[in-house]
């Protein structure tokens, strides 16, 4: 096992993983940027660098700042969280090259999955069934057209580089699709440096449906059932839950099959999750994720499984814990994206927090890294914490949850809190009867 992990990230996910290694009788090192010093993550941690100033390209990521807080505190593994440098296959390839483990996959396997053309060239071979969509990168607007008449419109462009939703243009009919793609290019090329896009059929009513998966380097790889993350704004998750309120137990085990042989043929290492988008029955894959995920906590509420203490220790060289039959899905759990911003508008809310009340009991678990008169800086990402709840149904947990969430005091700024208390609210969500636009029809509705 490792003696001293760096942890290049922030927030709850740093506390996260700080919180495995200590179980695992691991060192921590934290490193933060200069907004950062009073944070929970570089409180908690056996040892902290400073790594540069608040902006993110400065100090979370910077690779040289990282590297020389690994090998000044002699880290033998670096832990990337999400987000930031988790899928930069550059950074992993630089860590190996300095002797020091990166706890992920290898980086060849990030820059194939963080090109979502090639990572659906991978996959398709390896029978994983495929939104229907254009071959590869569009060249030209001719190339765009014949692909659209085929799979039919609407249709939606994507960036072969994109992520956090950005990139993606809806066409719904031809007059459109011309401009739509100088549209994804360009703002692919700007928020990615990869102008690369291609074409998809859009679905009208999908699920988003992903299904987890852990490998060792002996060989084992395993599934552990599938996250339904539906309620999205803007391609954003919002509120994630497991097991899908859809899903029958033989769906469940013939899409988790085929997921985990697909892993299994691209011999990849690590934990990560294979995206789908579900309807009518029929799953399509549109992306893979190379990283640990922020709601990875449903999976380990309903498996009993720690992902993050079993992900180091795979990196570590050691063999899965458990086997595919081992893995028993069990109850049902949520979580919620505790976001800062207005609970409508969604417009961010940093500041201080000028009091906090976690909210516990059976069943809760609040994974934040806030505290009493906590500064949230304008600098990062408005996530300031998860709330995850679970017990032996689905019923019971929206029960726990909404009494979870009226414990939860979060005062001084605004958090999107009253978003979910009113989503509690409505039937459709308590049938589990949604599907990824859902979320931002009703949010037009309330206006
Ligand atoms: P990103 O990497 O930017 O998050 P994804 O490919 O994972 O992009 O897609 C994010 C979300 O966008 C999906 O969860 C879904 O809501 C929506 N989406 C993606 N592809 C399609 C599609 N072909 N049809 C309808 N919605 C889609």
């Amino acid at each position: 096992m490792f003696k001293k992990v760096l942890i290049a990230n922030r927030g709850e996910i740093a506390l996260r993983v700080h919180r495995a290694c200590r179980e695992l009788g691991i060192a921590t090192v934290a490193v933060h940027s200069t907004a950062d010093s009073k944070a929970m993550h570089v409180r908690m941690a056996d040892e902290s660098v400073c790594i540069g100033p608040p902006q993110a390209k400065d100090s979370y990521l910077n690779i040289a700042a990282i590297l020389s807080a690994a090998e000044i505190t002699g880290a033998d593994a670096i832990h990337p969280g999400y987000g930031f440098l988790s899928e930069n296959a550059r950074f992993a390839e630089i860590v190996k090259a300095h002797n020091i483990t990166f706890i992920g996959p290898s980086s060849d396997h990030i820059k194939t999955m963080g090109d979502k053309i090639a990572a659906k060239k991978a996959v398709g071979d390896l029978g994983i069934p495929l939104v229907p969509g254009s071959d590869g990168a569009l060249s030209n607007i001719d190339e765009a057209r014949a692909a659209a008449k085929e799979i039919g419109y609407p249709a939606l462009i994507k960036a072969a580089s994109g992520g956090g939703g950005r990139g993606m243009k809806l066409v719904e009919h031809e007059g459109e699709l011309e401009q739509q793609l100088h549209a994804a290019s360009s703002e692919a090329e700007a928020a990615f440096g990869d102008g690369s896009v291609y074409i998809e059929r859009y679905l009208k009513k999908p699920r988003h449906i992903e299904i987890q998966i852990a490998a060792d380097s002996h060989g084992n790889v395993v599934h552990l059932g599938e996250r339904d993350c539906s309620l999205q704004r803007r391609n954003q998750k919002v509120l994630e839950e497991a097991p899908s309120p859809v899903l029958t137990p033989e769906q469940r085990a013939q899409i988790g099959e085929t997921t985990r042989k697909a892993i299994e043929g691209l011999g990849y290492l690590g934990v990560g999750t294979v995206e789908y988008l579900y309807e009518n029955g029929e799953f399509f894959f549109i992306e893979m994720n190379t990283r640990l995920q922020v709601e990875h906590p449903v999976t380990e509420h309903v498996t009993g499984i720690d992902l993050v203490r079993e992900q180091i220790s795979i990196a570590a060289g050691n063999p899965l814990s458990f086997k595919q039959e081992d893995v028993k899905i069990q109850g049902h759990a949520i979580e919620c994206r505790i976001n800062a911003e207005d609970p409508m508008t969604f417009v961010p809310s940093p500041g201080r927090i000028n009091e906090f009340h976690a909210p516990g009991g059976l069943g809760i678990r609040f994974d934040s890294a806030v505290y009493d008169g906590y500064d949230i800086p304008p600098f990062y990402d408005s996530m300031i914490g998860k709330l995850i709840v679970f017990g032996d149904n689905r019923d019971l947990v929206l029960n726990r949850l909404k009494r979870a969430l009226e414990e939860t005091v979060l005062a001084g700024i605004k958090t999107t809190v009253p978003l979910f208390e009113k989503l509690l609210d409505e039937p459709e969500f308590q049938k589990g009867d949604y599907h990824i636009h859902w979320l931002g029809e009703w949010l037009a509705g309330q206006e």
